[in-house]
């Protein structure tokens, strides 16, 4: 179809649109930084696509940006010679919004123009932020490798509706042209446009070009010549030294899609066996899927600086899915896939040698409080996944884990196994813990009676992946965890000898009772007897060690089962 056509938007991206272009945004410069992204992640598709079709270059590999502007036209000009796009593909990227982030952006609108204005900030809208500085737009692009007549123009002036039309376009790319809304004239400056991509989109790997600056620009004469006004060259491949943390901010942005700082990030490069260099972030923030399995993970995968691909989970184990950033291997070849990478033995190296990296870089995030509980809050459930999935560094992560604890009785997970080793008594030999569905439940339980009594440190656990961590960690510094709610208490050493003998006794005097309760609850339990767990409560049911905790039992029958 090459015909001339109208097509309505999808609902949510109507809503978007008539939120970009009706509200006003404090940050509004970020709309460039959106469109150079783009153009960015075309030549990295353009790029990738080449490596098995050189002929997509069409005898120009020397991929670019160009920004130009015409103050008295009031427009703006951003155009690329990346992958371009179909007309279907038009249709789908430009109306509709595919990204499940912005469709949870939508959803987290509150109608507050101040709040939304911040959220937009936040998550960042993509192509769509073109609509906060422009109310007409006009796309001009033309996919890699079609004819020239397969150009496509879409035009859409922030309304329910934007109109497509099949037509000619000689240079492959994309060209986006805005027009400015009389109160963003400002943007169609070259100052102004040279130090917002400084600010935000220096580490863009490909030149952005713009006009020069000559003293004899102001008369109207078209100028030729352009001058790159970004440093151009892939930000991982400089050393440390040379970047300041605002590019690394900055990179984040772009790898990630996610519009907040990172808390830290760390850059290396590996020589040797294996040569390859690594960029990796810890967000601020989780995402909204960060729990569903399926979701999007890894790091981008460049290969010889060239773009392979996104996602490239097999660089990490699933319990640190949460981290962002690239890894650039100089060993791989550019037609790696993902069926190779799983078999790659080399990949098993990486992949060790980033986990430790990780390890590492939360180690050092952990000895600034502050910044640490920021992470845990948001990560610490999936980071309680490690223990079982990666055994080899159960200990680390171990060392990694807050928990809540009778020692400061909050709801805070702030302390650590290291903080409860240092607190232990004398001649306690096991670390307490116990398990339930909740925070208060747990700091109620009867079980914690006599831990309390004698001043002995309990774990109040209640998130559903504790018993699960449990299970898989079993010992921290050589000593055994120990669930209080389970089988018989036996506080080892912590009961003196007189405690002992006294307990016998009243077990020897009672015996006539237990028979009495235990017939009386027949089949209901496997046996009854007295405890020394409790001081104040009269009777607790507990399971046995080798049974199921009662959270784990609780889930399964949430579960159905
Ligand atoms: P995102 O970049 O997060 O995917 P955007 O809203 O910024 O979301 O862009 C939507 C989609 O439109 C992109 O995924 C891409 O497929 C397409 N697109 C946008 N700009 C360009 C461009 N300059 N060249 C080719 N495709 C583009
Ligand atoms: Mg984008």
């Amino acid at each position: 179809d090459t015909r001339k056509e109208t097509r309505g938007f999808q609902t949510e991206a109507r809503q978007l649109l008539h939120l970009m272009i009706h509200s006003l945004y404090s940050n509004r410069e970020i709309f460039l930084r959106e469109l150079i992204s783009n153009a960015s992640d075309a030549a990295d598709k353009l790029r990738f696509e080449a490596v098995s079709n050189n002929a997509l270059y069409e005898g120009d590999g020397d991929l670019k940006i160009r920004i130009s502007f015409d103050k008295d036209a009031k427009t703006l000009v951003i155009s690329d010679n990346g992958i371009g796009m179909t007309r279907d593909e038009v249709i789908d990227n430009l109306g509709t919004i595919a990204k499940s982030g912005t469709a949870q952006f939508m959803q987290n609108l509150s109608g507050d123009q101040k709040k939304d204005a911040q959220l937009i900030g936040q998550f960042g809208v993509g192509f769509y932020s073109a609509f906060i500085v422009a109310d007409r737009v006009v796309v001009t692009t033309r996919r890699a490798g079609a004819a020239a007549e397969e150009g496509v123009r879409w035009e859409c002036s922030g309304d329910a509706e934007f109109d497509i039309e099949t037509v000619e376009k000689v240079d492959r790319g994309t060209r986006i042209e805005l027009h400015l809304k009389d109160d963003a004239v400002e943007f169609a400056d070259s100052w102004r446009l040279r130090s917002i991509i400084k600010k935000y989109s220096d580490h863009i790997a490909i030149p952005i070009l713009m006009p020069k600056q000559s003293p004899l620009g102001e008369d109207g004469e078209v100028e030729s010549e352009e001058e790159a006004v970004n440093t151009a060259t892939a930000l991982w491949t400089r050393s440390r030294g040379e970047v300041s943390d605002d590019e690394y901010k900055e990179f984040y942005k772009h790898v990630s899609h996610d519009h907040t700082d990172p808390l830290t990030w760390s850059h290396n490069r590996v020589e040797g066996n294996l040569d390859y260099t690594s960029l990796l972030y810890i967000p601020a923030r989780a995402p909204y899927d960060l729990y569903n399995r399926d979701a999007s993970r890894g790091l981008k995968l460049y290969v010889q600086r060239t773009f392979i691909m996104d996602d490239a989970e097999q660089f990490l184990p699933l319990y640190l899915r949460f981290i962002k950033g690239v890894v650039d291997s100089n060993d791989l070849s550019l037609n790696v896939s993902r069926e190779i990478l799983q078999k790659d033995p080399n990949i098993d190296s990486m992949r060790s040698a980033l986990t430790k990296r990780v390890l590492e870089m939360l180690s050092k995030l952990a000895k600034e409080p502050e910044n640490y509980s920021k992470f845990w809050k948001e990560f610490g459930q999936v980071l309680k996944e490690g223990p079982a999935e990666d055994f080899a560094n159960r200990e680390k992560i171990a060392k990694l884990l807050r928990f809540s604890s009778s020692f400061t009785d909050k709801a805070d997970q702030d302390q650590s196994l290291d903080d409860y080793v240092s607190r232990m008594k004398e001649g306690q030999e096991k670390i307490y813990y116990i398990a339930a569905e909740n925070f208060t439940t747990a700091k109620s339980s009867p079980h914690l009676e006599v831990f309390r009594k004698k001043g002995i440190e309990v774990l109040l656990l209640s998130d559903r992946v504790d018993e699960w961590l449990m299970g898989h960690l079993s010992e921290f510094d050589g000593k055994s965890l120990q669930d209080v709610g389970k089988g018989e208490l036996d506080l080892g050493k912590l009961d003196s000898e007189e405690d002992k003998q006294a307990q016998e006794k009243i077990a020897e005097e009672l015996k006539p009772l237990l028979d009495r309760v235990k017939t009386a609850l027949d089949n209901e339990v496997a046996e009854v007897r007295v405890t020394h767990r409790l001081t104040d409560s009269p009777a607790c049911v507990v399971v046995a060690d080798h049974d199921m905790g009662a959270q784990m039992r609780r889930i399964l029958e949430a579960a159905g089962q």
